[in-house]
């Protein structure tokens, strides 16, 4: 994460800026910047990749389709969704038109560069212990580096600053799997990454806890 050298302290001031910004082009066809949601300091920072179009009309992340998808997987996977703050590596919407509707496309390497600022100034004020990267562009907005999700999924690992990073699917790819039997498969392991990052956060504030009890004892 570069170390955000700025003014912005608070969330609000932040969703102040990233509505303002013309880093790259695509404000000029979203309706506005979605900014993440959350309490002020989460355990979780859940990283999606870029507003749908329901967000992009409502200002919100995660409110379509994939939001529902992730709500039910998080409860299956007993991490408290008002633990958790919710963004996306790009806040503005990208798309293209077919006619009246508007098609999502993925926003490329340079756009996620350069959103990646909003994502640091988020992990800053937030301080999440874990992050969960929902998608490959997800992955990428946190480490600035392209990586593959098969390899990466089954194991929590450590980033610079001693944040775990879980990196996992985005809900929106689950709604995509037409058979029935595969969609059920691709659930359960969404849900089996989200519990295994819940697993790794626990972990992590037991041995913080034993930790501080042994260097209450050494005093
Ligand atoms: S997508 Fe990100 S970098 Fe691009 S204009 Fe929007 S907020 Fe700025």
């Amino acid at each position: 994460m570069d170390a955000p050298q700025t003014s912005i302290k608070s969330l609000k001031a932040l969703a102040a800026a990233e509505a303002a910004c013309r880093r790259c082009p695509l404000y000029r066809d979203a309706t506005q910047a979605v900014p993440g949601e959350g309490p002020g300091r989460a355990a979780f920072m859940l990283v999606g990749e870029q507003p749908g179009d329901r967000e992009d009309l409502a200002g919100k992340p995660f409110v379509g389709p994939a939001g529902r998808i992730l709500d039910q997987a998080l409860k299956d996977a007993g991490i408290d969704r008002k633990e958790t703050y919710v963004t996306n590596a790009v806040k503005h919407f990208k798309h293209e038109m077919r006619g009246k509707r508007r098609l999502h496309k993925r926003p490329n390497n340079y756009e996620v560069g350069r959103c990646k600022i909003w994502l640091d100034h988020e992990r800053a004020l937030v301080k999440p212990a874990t992050i969960i990267a929902l998608g490959v562009t997800a992955a990428r907005g946190v480490t600035g580096k392209t990586l593959t999700i098969a390899k990466l999924r089954k194991t929590p690992f450590d980033l610079a600053d001693g944040t775990k990073l879980v990196v996992t699917v985005h809900p929106s790819s689950l709604l995509r799997i037409e058979d029935e039997g595969d969609r059920h498969a691709a659930y359960a392991a969404f849900v089996a990454d989200l519990k295994a990052a819940r697993e790794a956060a626990e972990d992590s504030s037991l041995h913080g806890a034993d930790a501080s009890a042994r260097k209450r004892a050494a005093r």
